[in-house]
């Protein structure tokens, strides 16, 4: 595994795109570096009785086109630079699909795994008290992540609306329906990924029935499993932190999903063969989808996959250099600030919808996400024609010139 850099690589691919578009150094100082870092100690209860005191962040990047919007993500290994990383791609995320939102990203270092449900609601409703001063529905607005459910999000409303008074809900998205959730935000990051791929499937020479892999088997990846298959292609692999499983004829994805839930992994299910999640991204695919963690497809293993197209339901699944090697290849990479802002979209529309207090139709919601995610991708996939650049440097150069126009503006 490479070494965990996620900053550096955001870094590198911001400097290499704002050559290309000649980024004012203003700009390009003011992107280098977040505009606020908070963080913190949440110190709760655990059931023993005893206090246990966590690292917690909010990195708040950019806000030229509007307040901060991101997850916050509870990993063991979350840190500093990381959550610095995702903020930031946030901020480039939020112009690609072009919504009044700017960048910021949560973490807290700890393994949600290890904790009791009446533990997990103390340490977010300690978050929340710990950040209440940065957030609000016109200053920050984060959303779920890694390892942060519908529920925690509800339990950080509430604190907030204890806090500040405000109970609109419209403080963090991602809620459950009955909680002033958006209907479809659940499957959002999928759906959006999804309509991506449909509208650039036949530009990047895939047939119209793929072989698709998915590393990872949470929400983006369960619900990416769903939607293709529904959609008449083939799930053929997938994988989580526990193991991997294939059937070259596609894979059971309801029964699969029922397996996970009984036993709390995809590995051992009946209807396919378990084999090394290691060798998940290198097993011969028309799509590969990247749906579990950063730097998954790197320097040392690029060479390796055998996709025609990979499309990033992760963030920051592929590093720079591997970028470089699958350029090389004729590998396309639908990037991560495209492909997965399907998720940060719905968010924003469940914002909207707590601001005026209307409640929208699933229907209403996919058919707004798929105008902006189908035009979005078209342009994106125009301009890397237009510049015989990879969709990621496209996507960057869109972004790019949209934030700098909004702080010209401001
Ligand atoms: P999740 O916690 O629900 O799922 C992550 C999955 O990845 C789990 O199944 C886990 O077991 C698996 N995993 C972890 N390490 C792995 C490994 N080494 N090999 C294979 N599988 C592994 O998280 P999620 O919400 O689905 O997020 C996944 C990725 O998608 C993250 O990069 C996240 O930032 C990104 N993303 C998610 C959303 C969203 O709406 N959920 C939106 C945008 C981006």
């Amino acid at each position: 595994m490479a070494t965990k850099k996620p900053f550096e690589n955001f870094l590198i691919n911001l400097r290499a795109a704002s050559k290309t578009i000649g980024l004012s150094p203003e700009a390009l100082k003011a992107l280098e570096t977040p505009e606020h870092i908070h963080k913190t100690e949440v110190e709760f209860k655990l059931d023993s009785g005893k206090m246990k005191k966590v690292p917690a962040y909010r990195v708040q990047h950019n806000s030229a086109r509007g307040p901060y919007k991101g997850g916050i993500r509870f990993h063991h290994e979350a840190d500093l630079d990381e959550v610095k990383a995702l903020a930031s791609l946030m901020s480039l995320k939020c112009a690609v699909v072009n919504i009044p939102m700017g960048g910021g990203k949560g973490g807290v270092t700890v393994n949600p795994k290890e904790l009791s449900k009446t533990e997990l609601e103390a340490l977010s409703r300690g978050w929340m008290r710990g950040m209440s001063d940065v957030v609000g529905p016109q200053k920050d607005v984060p959303a779920p992540d890694v390892n942060t459910t519908p529920e925690i999000m509800s339990w950080m409303a509430d604190e907030f609306g204890k806090i500040t008074g405000d109970t609109s809900g419209a403080v963090i998205t991602g809620k459950p329906i009955e909680n002033g959730g958006s209907q479809g935000r659940g499957t959002a990051t999928a759906q959006g990924g999804f309509y991506v791929f449909e509208t650039l499937r036949e530009k990047l020479g895939l047939p119209e029935v793929c072989r698709v892999v998915i590393q990872g088997f949470g929400n983006a990846g369960e619900h990416a499993a769903d939607i293709w298959t529904k959609a008449g292609h083939k799930v053929i692999a997938t994988s989580d932190s526990r193991g991997a499983i294939r059937n070259p004829d596609g894979l059971d994805i309801p029964a699969l999903y029922e397996h996970k839930k009984a036993t709390g992994s995809v590995a051992g299910f009946a209807g396919g063969e378990t084999f090394d999640a290691h060798e998940l991204l290198f097993q011969a695919c028309d799509l590969l989808i990247p749906a579990a963690l950063e730097n998954q497809i790197q320097e040392g293993n690029a060479n390796r996959i055998q996709a025609k197209v990979v499309l990033e339901l992760a963030n920051g699944p592929t590093t720079p250099e591997a970028d470089d090697t699958l350029f090389a290849r004729g590998i396309p990479v639908i990037p991560d600030i495209l492909a997965n802002a399907g998720g940060v979209t719905v968010s924003t529309f469940e914002w909207e919808q707590n601001l005026k207090d209307e409640h929208w139709s699933e229907e209403e919601v996919f058919e707004k996400l798929r105008v902006i995610m189908d035009r979005e991708a078209l342009e994106i996939f125009e301009k890397s024609k237009a510049l015989s650049t990879d969709l990621r440097r496209a996507a960057f150069i869109i972004a790019l010139e949209r934030i700098q126009q909004a702080m010209l503006e401001k």
